[in-house]
Formats: structure tokens, C-alpha cells, sequence
């Protein structure tokens, strides 16, 4: 099992190194996150030693405990679920970065969070470029706003977006949709928001992550495609 998953990303890698080499990107450009949600310990702990080194996380207490075991000292986490204003304490202490911020209620209480902790806590807004009612996320106009309104918030440092694209068989149909991702981020750097950093694009996932690289991904979320099916 532990070769496979080996095996897995170094393939994975050389994929990101082909696709952005193939379109004129340096790929130390892009950021591997290795998703392990439903992943046990003892997976992530072999992952850790085959060279992954950020490991993303959508539940908050499963991650916890998770992350109780395994440590903080080999690895860096990346809260990529969807997260409640109550759970925003845990976040906080566990997560170096978090993809999902959607509103400005829970970027408040992150905020507010961090102040107690005394840490500054990079965020991800997350946007909805799917409109699909059951995902999470915000539109470009209210996106624009939240950065406005996050950029007051001391305790938070805003690196970028966040979306994930509705889910197609074939990987090009996602490409206006990441496509847009990449504008509205555009969008939110062109206003010049002091105080907020717009460097970071998280999108792409196992089936897409080759055409988000191509459309200016400068993160890419992968589960399957390094530990298998869930
Ligand atoms: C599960 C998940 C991923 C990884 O998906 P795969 O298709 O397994 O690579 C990436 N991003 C988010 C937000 C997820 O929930």
C-alpha cells in the first residue's frame, strides 16, 4: 500500500512539473496539497515519509485528532472543508491556512480567534464560481467586498481564492469555470486592497488539477490521485 501511494506522487508531481512546464509556468509555482480526509493516521504518516509535506483537511474534528497524532512538526495543515463560526477556535490552532472563508461572520470570529492566540491567520475566500445553491462560496461583487471588509481585520492575512468547479468527466468542461476562479481573483488584486496579499489560487483537484495549472492554479487539492478512492 505504501509503495503505491509512493508511486502516486511522484507521479502526481512529475503531472504538475509536465503542466506547467507545458505552459510556460516554473511549477515551484504550484503548491501540492495532499487531501486525506478519511485517511487514517497510519496512511498519512507513510505519506509524510514519501516526501508530502501540506495535508489538507475538511472535517474539523476528525483533522483534530488527527493531527493530535501525527504533530505539527513534519507537516503543515490546510482546513479545505466546510467550517462553522464555532469551530473557527479549532481551526485557528490547528491550520495553517484555511481555503474556506465565506462570510464575513466567520472571518469576524477567525479573527477573533487569532487575536487570543496572538496568531495571524492566513485565509482563502472561498468562491462560488458553480452558482450551484448546495456549494459554499461567495460571488465576485460580494467577494470584492469581503476583501474589502477583511483587510481591517488584523489578525487575518488574506493570500487569495479558493472554488471548486462543478464536477465533469471531462476535465476541459471545468475550464470556464476555473477560468473564472482566476478572474475573480484578478479582479480583487486589480482594486489594490492595502494589507491583503492576492498571490494564492487554490483550485484543482485528481481529475482536473492539469487545466486548473493551465488556467493560473497556484494550489492544487489532491486527494484520490495520491491515496486512492475513499
Ligand atoms: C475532497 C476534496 C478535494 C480532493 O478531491 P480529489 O478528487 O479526491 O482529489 C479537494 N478539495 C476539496 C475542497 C475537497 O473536499
Amino acid at each position: 500500500m505504501t509503495g503505491k501511494i509512493k508511486e502516486n506522487i511522484k507521479d502526481v508531481q512529475k503531472q504538475i512539473t509536465e503542466a506547467a512546464q507545458g505552459c510556460g509556468r516554473n511549477p515551484d509555482e504550484i503548491t501540492l496539497v495532499a487531501v486525506s480526509k478519511k485517511k487514517s493516521v497510519d496512511t498519512i504518516l507513510n505519506a509524510i515519509e514519501d516526501g508530502v509535506q501540506i495535508l489538507g483537511e475538511n472535517y474539523i474534528q476528525e483533522a483534530v485528532d488527527k493531527i493530535e497524532k501525527i504533530g505539527k512538526l513534519r507537516s503543515i495543515w490546510h482546513f479545505i472543508g466546510h467550517l462553522q463560526s464555532n469551530k473557527a477556535k479549532l481551526a485557528v490552532k490547528y491550520f495553517d491556512l484555511i481555503h474556506t472563508v465565506d462570510s464575513l461572520k466567520l472571518a469576524k470570529e477567525i479573527n477573533r480567534q487569532a487575536e487570543k492566540v496572538g496568531k495571524i491567520q492566513n485565509i482563502l475566500i472561498q468562491i462560488n464560481v458553480s452558482q450551484e445553491e448546495t456549494k459554499s462560496g461567495t460571488n465576485e461583487a460580494e467577494a470584492i467586498k469581503l476583501a474589502e471588509a477583511v483587510s481591517h481585520l488584523k489578525h487575518l492575512s488574506l493570500r487569495g481564492v479558493m472554488g471548486m468547479p462543478p464536477f465533469f468527466d471531462d476535465p476541459e468542461r471545468a475550464r470556464p469555470y476555473l477560468r473564472k476562479l482566476a478572474r475573480v481573483r484578478d479582479a480583487i488584486k486589480i482594486v489594490n486592497i492595502p494589507g491583503i496579499f492576492m498571490d494564492q489560487l487554490s483550485m484543482g483537484m485528481s481529475d482536473d488539477f492539469k487545466v486548473a495549472i493551465e488556467e493560473g492554479s497556484t494550489m492544487v487539492r489532491i486527494g484520490t490521485a495520491i491515496f486512492g478512492s475513499r
